[in-house]
């Protein structure tokens, strides 16, 4: 099978807007995009609103925020339009209306008018003879006179699918191959409510036609609708677009799918978020996000696991899916995304960190940015990270370290405190303040005065910056410049209080 079709390549991705995006969803809005990409094909938004109670516009806001983050830009769709609009399910009621009707005229299904007191009751009576719950096709016997005559005098109706009493439904998936269904086993599932609503089989089959869906990618969950909506597509005669059932994202320990009430641990028992809001406020770069998910269920080949999006739109097709479930693997996610912020350009990367700095609170000057950046650039795993290691250049005032934080292993106050004053000296000294120079000039200075590098550095690298995790000594003074150098390792020096 090939999952090229001679019709041009469509793909949609349906959501329901009940609140944030979640990760899986956003996995499954990737593939297709990378599908439609790959294909030069149009990818679809489709918002799949008709099962709420109330249409919560802020979610779709959210969801659309999230998609944008991700870059993983509809071609129709909400806010952008398109020839097969709208594409907001509560606002296509007249075509599910007219195609349930269609199905009625059709014989391929039946207005039931049962009460849902008597649906309680035939429940009841079955599940007392042990029996599966479900309708018991009451209304499926209605002559289409009699259907149409307690209709038309107002009677409150639902519309339900005839599924074939017997024989079996066999459906194609292009992940999972051929499954077959006894179609015994089915229900007469309801296609339309009696507020004229559909439910979401009718929807997403009208929908998938209407739209020319050409391949239809979702989560595995929906695969026991598959054969009512195979069902339904045969019904109406339409041609099928190519199913692939995409698979579940697992709790990392393998046992059972991530959800929001569910919520997936680490190996250490640190709970992991699981909506895409989370992780855009946590500082993940999109570009690492998508190379995770896309690396759950998919992979590149030739053992990359590092790779762009316009590498894998190049790459990817549906052969090298795995159809098995596989366990989120949380502790690669930080490992790309500090492999993603070194691939970014560091004056694109300063351009990210910035909305960071700013949300900390402090006013950043580009200039500055723009220096620190590299430095920062090597040792991010997030943006935020940007906040704790580099932070300190951005503050109006300057916090020195508590005085016990300066000495460094083995080192005492008195030592402590030679060592910044003749530090300060030598420093001062120079001409020539170069990363290169100043160095020079430490190496000289820990060996005369008995110290490591390391004994060295680290103190006057806490007392410059205040902190224990900063950025390199020499290329943090390079910065800051020699005046404030020098006034910040004399103020260390003051700060430690030494019996003489
Ligand atoms: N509205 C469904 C969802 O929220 C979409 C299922 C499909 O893609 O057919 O997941």
């Amino acid at each position: 099978m090939t999952d090229a079709t001679s019709r041009p390549v469509r793909t949609r991705f349906a959501p329901s807007p009940t609140g944030s995006l979640h990760i899986g969803g956003l996995r499954t809005a990737l593939f297709n995009w990378l599908f439609a990409r790959h294909h030069n094909g149009s990818f679809i938004l489709r918002i799949e609103d008709t099962d709420q109670e109330r249409y919560d516009a802020t979610a779709l806001q959210t969801l659309v925020e999230a998609l944008r983050w991700a870059g993983l830009q509809w071609d129709e769709g909400p806010e952008v339009g398109g020839q097969f609009g709208p594409y907001v399910q509560s606002e296509r009621l007249a075509h599910y209306q007219q195609w349930a009707r269609w199905l009625v005229d059709n014989d391929k299904a039946y207005r039931c008018f049962c009460s849902s007191e008597r649906l309680k009751q035939v429940n009841e009576e079955k599940v007392a003879r042990k029996e599966p719950p479900g309708y018991d096709r009451f209304c499926r016997s209605l002559s289409p006179a009699e259907s149409a005559q307690r209709a038309a005098n107002g009677e409150s109706y639902v519309v339900r699918f005839k599924t074939p009493l017997d024989g079996q439904t066999v459906v194609q998936d292009w992940i999972r191959g051929e499954s077959v269904f006894e179609n015994a086993n089915q229900q007469d599932a309801v296609l339309l409510k009696s507020d004229g609503f559909p439910t979401y089989h009718l929807a997403v089959v009208v929908d998938d036609h209407l739209m020319q869906i050409s391949h239809v990618m979702r989560a595995v969950e929906w695969f026991p609708s598959f054969p009512l909506h195979w069902q339904l597509w045969d019904a109406f005669g339409w041609e099928k677009p190519v199913f692939a059932h995409l698979p579940v994202m697992l709790n990392p320990n393998g046992k059972g799918k991530i959800s929001k009430r569910h919520p997936p641990v680490d190996k250490h028992g640190k709970t992991i978020p699981v909506m895409v809001h989370d992780y855009m406020r946590a500082g993940y770069l999109p570009e690492a996000m998508l190379n995770f998910l896309a690396n759950i269920g998919w992979n590149f080949g030739d053992e990359r696991e590092v790779f762009t999006m316009v590498e894998a739109i190049e790459r990817f097709d549906l052969t090298r899916i795995n159809p098995a479930n596989s366990a989120f693997p949380t502790e690669k996610l930080d490992w790309l995304n500090g492999e993603h912020i070194r691939l970014l350009s560091p004056e694109e990367l300063a351009r990210r960190l910035k909305p960071v700095l700013e949300a900390a609170g402090f006013e950043v000057n580009v200039e500055v940015l723009l220096k620190v950046t590299p430095l920062v650039q090597v040792r991010m795993k997030s943006l935020s990270d940007v906040v704790e290691i580099a932070g300190f250049f951005f503050r109006e005032t300057f916090i020195p370290a508590a005085p016990e934080k300066l000495p460094q292993k083995k080192m005492d106050a008195r030592q402590t405190r030679d060592a910044l004053v003749a530090a300060a000296a030598r420093l001062g000294e120079l001409t020539d303040f170069s990363i290169e120079a100043q160095k020079l000039a430490m190496e000289t200075l820990a060996q005369e005065l008995g110290l490591s590098n390391s004994q060295l550095f680290g103190v006057l690298r806490v007392a410059i910056t205040g902190q224990q995790v900063s950025t390199p000594l020499f290329e943090t003074m390079d910065i800051l410049g020699k005046d404030t150098s020098l006034e910040r390792l004399k103020l260390a020096g003051e700060s430690l209080l030494v019996q003489s």
